[in-house]
Protein backbone atom coordinates (compact mmCIF):
# COMPACT_ATOMS: atom_id res chain seq x y z
CA UNK A 1 0.00 0.00 0.00
CA UNK A 2 1.19 3.99 -1.21
CA UNK A 3 1.98 5.44 2.21
CA UNK A 4 0.50 8.21 2.68
CA UNK A 5 2.98 11.38 2.57
CA UNK A 6 5.12 13.31 0.37
CA UNK A 7 8.97 11.44 -0.03
CA UNK A 8 10.44 14.67 -0.03
CA UNK A 9 9.03 17.18 1.89
CA UNK A 10 6.86 14.26 4.03
CA UNK A 11 4.37 16.71 4.98
CA UNK A 12 1.54 16.64 1.71
CA UNK A 13 0.29 13.44 0.65
CA UNK A 14 2.12 11.88 -2.27
CA UNK A 15 0.17 11.70 -4.95
CA UNK A 16 2.57 11.05 -7.85
CA UNK A 17 4.83 7.91 -8.28
CA UNK A 18 8.06 8.80 -9.70
CA UNK A 19 9.36 5.15 -11.04
CA UNK A 20 13.31 6.20 -11.81
CA UNK A 21 13.98 7.81 -8.98
CA UNK A 22 11.33 5.01 -6.85
CA UNK A 23 9.85 8.01 -5.04
CA UNK A 24 6.53 9.11 -4.37
CA UNK A 25 5.04 12.62 -4.46
CA UNK A 26 3.46 15.39 -3.66
CA UNK A 27 2.44 17.37 -6.44
CA UNK A 28 4.41 20.85 -5.00
CA UNK A 29 7.67 18.76 -4.66
CA UNK A 30 7.10 17.03 -8.06
CA UNK A 31 6.86 20.27 -9.86
CA UNK A 32 10.07 21.74 -8.04
CA UNK A 33 11.71 18.56 -9.06
CA UNK A 34 11.15 18.98 -12.72
CA UNK A 35 12.14 22.84 -12.92
CA UNK A 36 15.48 22.20 -11.25
CA UNK A 37 16.15 19.49 -13.48
CA UNK A 38 15.84 21.48 -15.86
CA UNK A 39 17.96 24.80 -14.38
CA UNK A 40 20.58 22.12 -13.78
CA UNK A 41 20.76 20.64 -17.00
CA UNK A 42 20.67 24.44 -18.65
CA UNK A 43 23.65 25.50 -16.52
CA UNK A 44 25.86 22.51 -16.26
CA UNK A 45 26.16 22.77 -20.52
CA UNK A 46 26.15 26.24 -20.26
CA UNK A 47 22.91 26.50 -22.37
CA UNK A 48 21.71 29.97 -21.68
CA UNK A 49 24.63 33.00 -21.81
CA UNK A 50 23.92 36.36 -20.36
CA UNK A 51 22.55 38.32 -23.18
CA UNK A 52 20.58 35.86 -25.26
CA UNK A 53 18.27 36.77 -27.24
CA UNK A 54 16.43 32.91 -27.57
CA UNK A 55 13.86 32.07 -29.86
CA UNK A 56 11.37 29.23 -28.63
CA UNK A 57 10.08 26.99 -30.88
CA UNK A 58 6.82 26.22 -29.76
CA UNK A 59 4.63 23.35 -31.11
CA UNK A 60 1.24 24.35 -28.87
CA UNK A 61 2.20 20.52 -27.32
CA UNK A 62 2.44 19.79 -23.97
CA UNK A 63 6.06 20.36 -23.90
CA UNK A 64 6.24 23.42 -25.05
CA UNK A 65 4.29 24.82 -22.47
CA UNK A 66 6.75 23.44 -19.75
CA UNK A 67 9.44 25.32 -22.17
CA UNK A 68 7.72 28.18 -22.40
CA UNK A 69 6.84 28.74 -18.69
CA UNK A 70 10.24 27.44 -16.41
CA UNK A 71 12.79 29.68 -19.42
CA UNK A 72 10.12 32.66 -19.20
CA UNK A 73 10.56 32.21 -15.37
CA UNK A 74 14.46 32.17 -15.15
CA UNK A 75 15.54 34.31 -17.97
CA UNK A 76 13.87 37.65 -19.04
CA UNK A 77 10.66 37.71 -21.27
CA UNK A 78 12.05 40.46 -23.59
CA UNK A 79 14.99 38.69 -24.68
CA UNK A 80 13.10 35.41 -25.53
CA UNK A 81 10.30 35.11 -28.33
CA UNK A 82 8.72 32.31 -29.95
CA UNK A 83 7.92 31.06 -33.60
CA UNK A 84 4.88 28.41 -33.61
CA UNK A 85 5.09 27.03 -37.18
CA UNK A 86 1.54 26.08 -38.95
CA UNK A 87 2.31 22.35 -40.61
CA UNK A 88 -0.93 22.65 -42.45
CA UNK A 89 -2.03 18.78 -41.56
CA UNK A 90 -5.74 18.62 -41.31
CA UNK A 91 -7.69 18.64 -38.08
CA UNK A 92 -4.32 19.71 -36.16
CA UNK A 93 -2.84 23.16 -35.32
CA UNK A 94 -6.31 24.45 -34.91
CA UNK A 95 -6.79 27.95 -34.57
CA UNK A 96 -8.15 27.66 -31.01
CA UNK A 97 -5.12 26.33 -29.88
CA UNK A 98 -2.71 28.46 -31.46
CA UNK A 99 -4.79 31.54 -29.68
CA UNK A 100 -4.69 29.52 -26.48
CA UNK A 101 -0.83 29.75 -26.59
CA UNK A 102 -0.15 32.93 -27.59
CA UNK A 103 -2.04 33.93 -24.64
CA UNK A 104 -0.46 32.54 -22.61
CA UNK A 105 3.12 33.37 -23.38
CA UNK A 106 2.41 37.46 -23.74
CA UNK A 107 0.96 36.22 -20.02
CA UNK A 108 4.23 35.77 -19.20
CA UNK A 109 5.45 38.34 -21.51
CA UNK A 110 6.78 36.80 -24.69
CA UNK A 111 5.51 37.53 -28.23
CA UNK A 112 4.68 34.68 -30.17
CA UNK A 113 5.33 35.15 -34.47
CA UNK A 114 2.77 32.18 -35.56
CA UNK A 115 3.81 31.37 -39.29
CA UNK A 116 3.22 27.99 -41.42
CA UNK A 117 5.47 25.62 -43.93
CA UNK A 118 3.29 26.93 -46.79
CA UNK A 119 4.36 30.54 -45.58
CA UNK A 120 8.00 29.29 -46.57
CA UNK A 121 7.75 27.07 -48.91
CA UNK A 122 4.38 27.63 -50.87
CA UNK A 123 2.70 24.53 -50.15
CA UNK A 124 1.31 22.88 -46.80
CA UNK A 125 2.85 19.60 -45.01
CA UNK A 126 -0.36 18.03 -46.70
CA UNK A 127 0.17 18.95 -50.26
CA UNK A 128 3.92 18.23 -49.72
CA UNK A 129 3.03 14.68 -48.50
CA UNK A 130 0.42 14.32 -51.14
CA UNK A 131 2.43 15.18 -53.96
CA UNK A 132 5.62 12.77 -52.98
CA UNK A 133 2.64 9.89 -52.28
CA UNK A 134 1.59 10.41 -55.89
CA UNK A 135 5.11 10.20 -56.86
CA UNK A 136 5.67 6.97 -55.38
CA UNK A 137 8.28 8.81 -52.92
CA UNK A 138 9.34 6.89 -49.96
CA UNK A 139 10.33 9.11 -47.23
CA UNK A 140 8.04 9.86 -44.25
CA UNK A 141 5.81 13.15 -43.30
CA UNK A 142 8.00 13.13 -40.37
CA UNK A 143 11.28 13.69 -42.88
CA UNK A 144 9.54 16.16 -44.72
CA UNK A 145 7.90 18.31 -40.87
CA UNK A 146 11.22 17.47 -39.11
CA UNK A 147 13.82 19.25 -41.85
CA UNK A 148 11.07 21.96 -42.65
CA UNK A 149 10.56 22.98 -38.95
CA UNK A 150 14.15 22.92 -38.57
CA UNK A 151 14.95 25.01 -41.62
CA UNK A 152 11.39 27.57 -40.71
CA UNK A 153 13.11 28.00 -36.98
CA UNK A 154 16.39 28.56 -37.93
CA UNK A 155 15.69 31.09 -40.41
CA UNK A 156 13.67 33.26 -38.13
CA UNK A 157 16.72 32.93 -35.36
CA UNK A 158 18.97 34.56 -37.99
CA UNK A 159 16.54 37.31 -39.37
CA UNK A 160 15.70 38.35 -36.09
CA UNK A 161 18.69 38.22 -34.22
CA UNK A 162 18.75 35.20 -32.13
CA UNK A 163 21.69 33.29 -30.45
CA UNK A 164 20.35 30.23 -29.48
CA UNK A 165 17.15 28.70 -30.72
CA UNK A 166 15.56 26.54 -27.69
CA UNK A 167 13.25 23.61 -28.45
CA UNK A 168 11.02 21.06 -26.22
CA UNK A 169 12.36 18.01 -26.89
CA UNK A 170 11.99 15.66 -24.30
CA UNK A 171 13.93 12.93 -22.72
CA UNK A 172 12.01 10.03 -24.55
CA UNK A 173 12.50 11.86 -28.26
CA UNK A 174 16.27 12.19 -27.37
CA UNK A 175 17.01 8.64 -26.66
CA UNK A 176 14.79 7.77 -29.77
CA UNK A 177 17.56 10.11 -31.79
CA UNK A 178 20.06 8.76 -30.16
CA UNK A 179 19.56 4.98 -30.70
CA UNK A 180 18.31 6.09 -34.08
CA UNK A 181 21.47 7.35 -34.88
CA UNK A 182 23.69 4.51 -33.75
CA UNK A 183 21.90 1.79 -35.21
CA UNK A 184 21.93 3.67 -38.68
CA UNK A 185 25.75 4.21 -37.49
CA UNK A 186 25.31 7.93 -37.98
CA UNK A 187 28.21 8.42 -35.68
CA UNK A 188 28.52 12.08 -36.30
CA UNK A 189 25.05 12.36 -35.79
CA UNK A 190 24.94 10.95 -32.42
CA UNK A 191 28.09 13.73 -31.98
CA UNK A 192 25.88 16.44 -33.18
CA UNK A 193 22.93 15.63 -30.41
CA UNK A 194 25.51 16.41 -27.90
CA UNK A 195 24.24 19.77 -25.70
CA UNK A 196 28.06 20.81 -26.22
CA UNK A 197 28.39 20.18 -29.83
CA UNK A 198 29.00 23.29 -31.83
CA UNK A 199 26.69 24.40 -34.54
CA UNK A 200 27.87 22.70 -38.07
CA UNK A 201 28.02 26.12 -39.54
CA UNK A 202 27.61 29.40 -38.76
CA UNK A 203 24.63 30.27 -41.17
CA UNK A 204 22.93 27.68 -38.22
CA UNK A 205 21.82 29.11 -34.93
CA UNK A 206 23.26 27.07 -32.04
CA UNK A 207 20.42 25.21 -30.19
CA UNK A 208 19.27 23.97 -27.13
CA UNK A 209 17.05 21.65 -25.56
CA UNK A 210 16.35 22.20 -21.95
CA UNK A 211 13.93 19.25 -21.46
CA UNK A 212 16.09 16.78 -23.09
CA UNK A 213 16.39 15.10 -19.27
CA UNK A 214 12.33 15.12 -18.19
CA UNK A 215 10.71 12.33 -19.43
CA UNK A 216 7.55 12.76 -21.47
CA UNK A 217 4.98 11.56 -18.97
CA UNK A 218 6.35 13.89 -16.71
CA UNK A 219 5.75 17.05 -19.01
CA UNK A 220 2.56 15.43 -19.22
CA UNK A 221 1.94 15.45 -15.72
CA UNK A 222 3.24 18.09 -15.50
CA UNK A 223 1.00 20.21 -17.54
CA UNK A 224 -2.03 18.84 -16.06
CA UNK A 225 -1.15 19.49 -12.70
CA UNK A 226 -0.76 23.43 -13.71
CA UNK A 227 -3.68 22.94 -15.43
CA UNK A 228 -2.57 24.18 -18.64
CA UNK A 229 -4.89 23.74 -21.48
CA UNK A 230 -2.60 22.18 -24.57
CA UNK A 231 -3.18 21.02 -28.14
CA UNK A 232 -3.90 17.03 -27.60
CA UNK A 233 -4.97 16.65 -30.86
CA UNK A 234 -2.52 13.63 -32.39
CA UNK A 235 -1.06 14.15 -35.77
CA UNK A 236 -2.87 12.36 -38.54
CA UNK A 237 0.52 10.73 -39.58
CA UNK A 238 1.90 9.30 -36.40
CA UNK A 239 1.15 6.05 -38.47
CA UNK A 240 3.41 6.89 -41.36
CA UNK A 241 6.46 7.58 -38.99
CA UNK A 242 9.73 5.99 -40.21
CA UNK A 243 9.74 2.39 -39.21
CA UNK A 244 13.14 2.69 -37.51
CA UNK A 245 12.28 5.11 -35.27
CA UNK A 246 8.83 3.66 -34.47
CA UNK A 247 10.48 0.27 -33.27
CA UNK A 248 13.34 1.98 -31.61
CA UNK A 249 10.02 3.92 -29.54
CA UNK A 250 8.44 1.14 -28.86
CA UNK A 251 11.23 -0.73 -27.52
CA UNK A 252 12.92 2.17 -25.72
CA UNK A 253 9.19 2.22 -23.94
CA UNK A 254 9.26 -1.38 -22.77
CA UNK A 255 12.44 -1.65 -21.69
CA UNK A 256 11.95 1.96 -19.30
CA UNK A 257 8.93 -0.46 -18.23
CA UNK A 258 10.74 -2.76 -17.17
CA UNK A 259 13.49 -0.89 -16.04
CA UNK A 260 13.01 2.21 -14.72
CA UNK A 261 15.60 5.17 -15.23
CA UNK A 262 16.97 3.11 -18.75
CA UNK A 263 16.63 6.12 -21.16
CA UNK A 264 17.93 8.52 -18.34
CA UNK A 265 21.05 6.30 -18.17
CA UNK A 266 21.40 6.03 -22.26
CA UNK A 267 21.26 9.90 -22.58
CA UNK A 268 23.65 10.49 -19.53
CA UNK A 269 26.18 7.72 -20.56
CA UNK A 270 26.08 9.17 -24.35
CA UNK A 271 26.73 12.70 -22.84
CA UNK A 272 30.24 11.40 -21.10
CA UNK A 273 31.18 9.51 -23.51
CA UNK A 274 31.02 12.16 -26.11
CA UNK A 275 31.66 15.08 -24.29
CA UNK A 276 35.40 16.05 -25.32
CA UNK A 277 34.44 14.77 -29.43
CA UNK A 278 31.57 16.64 -29.44
CA UNK A 279 33.64 19.75 -28.08
CA UNK A 280 36.31 19.31 -30.87
CA UNK A 281 33.63 19.50 -33.48
CA UNK A 282 34.02 22.17 -36.09
CA UNK A 283 31.58 24.99 -37.73
CA UNK A 284 31.51 26.44 -41.10
CA UNK A 285 32.64 23.02 -43.07
CA UNK A 286 29.58 23.39 -45.02
CA UNK A 287 28.67 24.23 -48.43
CA UNK A 288 25.82 25.83 -49.52
CA UNK A 289 22.91 24.49 -51.57
CA UNK A 290 23.25 25.90 -55.20
CA UNK A 291 18.84 26.33 -54.92
CA UNK A 292 18.23 28.14 -51.75
CA UNK A 293 21.93 28.83 -50.39
CA UNK A 294 21.32 27.14 -47.18
CA UNK A 295 24.39 24.82 -45.61
CA UNK A 296 24.65 21.49 -46.93
CA UNK A 297 27.38 18.99 -46.10
CA UNK A 298 30.13 18.89 -48.91
CA UNK A 299 29.80 16.18 -50.77
CA UNK A 300 26.54 17.70 -51.97
CA UNK A 301 24.91 19.85 -54.54
CA UNK A 302 21.57 20.57 -53.12
CA UNK A 303 20.48 20.75 -49.06
CA UNK A 304 18.60 17.87 -48.14
CA UNK A 305 15.49 20.24 -48.01
CA UNK A 306 15.59 21.50 -51.81
CA UNK A 307 16.14 17.53 -52.50
CA UNK A 308 13.04 16.19 -51.07
CA UNK A 309 11.32 18.69 -52.31
CA UNK A 310 12.37 18.09 -55.84
CA UNK A 311 11.55 14.51 -55.23
CA UNK A 312 7.70 15.49 -54.56
CA UNK A 313 7.46 16.90 -57.66
CA UNK A 314 7.77 20.82 -56.37
CA UNK A 315 10.30 22.93 -58.32
CA UNK A 316 9.19 26.42 -57.46
CA UNK A 317 9.86 26.40 -53.79
CA UNK A 318 9.64 30.02 -52.79
CA UNK A 319 11.99 29.83 -49.56
CA UNK A 320 10.82 33.36 -48.23
CA UNK A 321 8.58 35.23 -45.93
CA UNK A 322 6.30 37.92 -46.75
CA UNK A 323 5.78 40.83 -44.40
CA UNK A 324 8.50 40.66 -42.58
CA UNK A 325 8.96 43.23 -39.45
CA UNK A 326 12.62 43.31 -38.39
CA UNK A 327 12.30 43.75 -34.49
CA UNK A 328 15.64 45.05 -32.87
CA UNK A 329 16.04 43.30 -29.22
CA UNK A 330 18.57 46.04 -28.20
CA UNK A 331 17.36 48.68 -25.87
CA UNK A 332 17.82 52.25 -26.76
CA UNK A 333 21.01 52.38 -24.78
CA UNK A 334 22.88 49.34 -25.88
CA UNK A 335 22.73 50.54 -29.10
ZN1 LIG B 1 6.24 17.02 -1.08
ZN1 LIG C 1 18.50 24.02 -50.60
Amino acid sequence: MVSALCDVCKIRPASIYQPHTGRKLCRECFIKDIRSRIINEINKWKMIDPGDNILLGLSGGKDSYVLLEVLSEIYKPSRLFAVSIVEGIPRYNREEDINRMKIFAKDRGVDVIVTSIREYVGHSLYEIVERALKRGVGVSPCTYCGILRRRILNFYARIYGASKVATAHNLDDEAQTAVVNILRGDYVGLLRLHPLAPPASKKLVRRIKPLRKIYEWETTTYTYIKGFGFQETECMFISMMPTLRARVREALYELEWKKPGSLLRIIETLDMLLENEAKRLTTGILKNCRICGEPTSPKRKLCKLCELLREAGILEAVYQVPHLRVRSFYSEEEI
